[in-house]
């Protein structure tokens, strides 16, 4: 599957990443992880960190696959409000999810100072506006619900909004502990200190084919075979062309970056931005004075016709930044760039393990909160391979239908 289309800014960041060779011949491991993205990375740290013998493969370069068209936003809100969650799970389920996407970014904000690639992680708040005035009383109630459950946040009215931005917008609920970070740099970074950890790990290897044994799984490449205790399966969206996922679906979606701006616009706290519509436009800034902004989804096309639909979906993202900030017009875009994006029926990720495949584990972050969600699975998993019980796990199942919420949740 051809993931992204045109250029996204993340590599030239680090302009001469570790490098790793491919696999030539036979090895043992107790965890192979398959994919060197953020899910494979997550769960590479977590796993090395813990003192496991681990051996991670990417067929590409390490976050050659949709992590380096991720735009680093890291937030504990979700695509699905709490509001929402709780009336599709039931009142504890939708709050434990909330509960473990404020716990994952705890964790990811202590990765700062760990790891020797710096992956540029900086603590914002976030600005969640009411993209119509119909909005506004929804994200009342959803701040409501959020404040029952102790997430801190502030509901803010239009004059709050337009003294601290600028723009006009009829509402909006501003939340900190949030972040942003530099997505590239973090996977390599991760998979980086998991290498001096102990975890071997090879580039350009590919896992062709499998055989699934009673303590253990053979995973076939190229030119090697590895004897795996577990296997992680952190593929990304290309998981769909191994093993489809009935409540999955995948779209295209689209982002830019700017050129940096001799001064950034009004825009409280460098906070990351963001709306009720459905899809959603989101904006941030960047520590040298960019500014990046997304969305513009469509449905799944062809890699050719994606690359031709760049320069208008690019254009258009500029001119949403404009109507924001119409101090910046005139601005340049210096990177453009549209990629395959994974979400699911139901709102949340697919974590944990599948009936058909014995010893292994999933890590599907499907949703705008995939780099969270990539942490949330690497700790369950990590625990669980551990012999530790973690019944989160049953929230993300791979085979799970949606359960109505009992009575009076809602
Ligand atoms: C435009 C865009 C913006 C986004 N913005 C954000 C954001 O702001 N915040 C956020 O949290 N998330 C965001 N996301 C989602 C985020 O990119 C993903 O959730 C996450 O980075 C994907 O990581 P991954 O490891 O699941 O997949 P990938 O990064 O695709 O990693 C999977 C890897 O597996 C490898 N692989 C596949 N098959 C094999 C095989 N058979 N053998 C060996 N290797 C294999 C691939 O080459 C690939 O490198 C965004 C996504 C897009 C497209």
């Amino acid at each position: 599957m051809e993931l992204v289309s045109g250029t996204s800014p993340w590599e030239a960041t680090l302009p001469n990443p570790p490098e790793y060779d491919p696999l030539a011949g036979d090895e043992h491991c107790d965890c192979l992880i398959i994919g060197g993205g953020m899910g494979g990375a997550m769960a590479a740290y977590a796993m090395a960190s813990r003192g496991a013998d681990v051996t991670l493969i990417e067929k590409r370069k390490i976050g050659g696959g949709s992590s380096h068209a991720n735009t680093g936003l890291l937030q504990i809100a979700n695509d699905k409000s709490l509001t929402s969650c709780i009336n599709t799970f039931g009142e504890e389920r939708g709050v434990l999810f909330y509960r473990l996407c404020q716990k994952a970014l705890q964790g990811i904000l202590k990765l700062a100072g760990k790891l020797d690639i710096d992956p540029q992680i900086i603590e914002r708040s976030s600005l969640l506006y009411a993209s119509v005035p119909e909005d506004a009383d929804m994200l009342r109630q959803e701040y409501r619900t959020l404040q029952r459950h102790g997430f801190t946040c502030e509901f803010w009215e239009s004059d709050r909004i337009k003294a601290l931005y600028g723009f006009a917008k009829p509402a909006a609920i501003y939340s900190p502990g949030d972040a942003e970070t530099n997505p590239y740099r973090m996977v390599h970074g991760l998979i980086h200190k998991a290498h001096s950890l102990g975890a071997r790990v090879y580039e350009h290897t590919r896992s062709r084919h499998f055989e699934y044994n009673s303590d253990g799984v053979v995973c076939y490449t190229e030119d090697g075979r590895i004897f795996a205790k577990n296997v992680i399966f952190a593929m990304g969206y290309e998981t769909q062309e191994m093993k489809r996922d009935r409540g999955a679906e995948l779209i295209n979606t689209y982002a830019i970056m700017t050129k940096p701006l001799p001064a950034l616009p009004k825009w409280h706290e460098r906070s990351l931005i963001w709306e009720t519509a459905r899809p959603y436009l989101y904006f941030r800034t960047t520590p040298d004075g960019r500014i990046i902004a997304g969305g513009k989804d469509e449905t799944l096309t062809s890699p050719e016709r994606r690359d031709i639909r760049v320069p208008t979906q690019a254009k258009k993202l500029l001119q949403e930044v404009e109507a924001l900030f119409p101090e910046v017009r005139g601005t340049e875009i210096e990177y453009a760039w549209g990629a395959v994006f994974g979400t699911t029926h139901d709102g949340l990720p697919y974590m944990g393990t599948h009936p058909d495949y014995p010893h292994c584990y999933f890590i599907e972050g499907y949703g705008g909160n995939g780099t969270v969600y990539s942490m949330i699975a690497s700790e369950l998993i990590a625990d669980t391979l551990e012999g530790g019980i973690r019944p989160e796990l049953e929230l993300f199942s791979l085979t799970r239908s949606a359960k109505p919420a009992p009575a009076g949740t809602s």
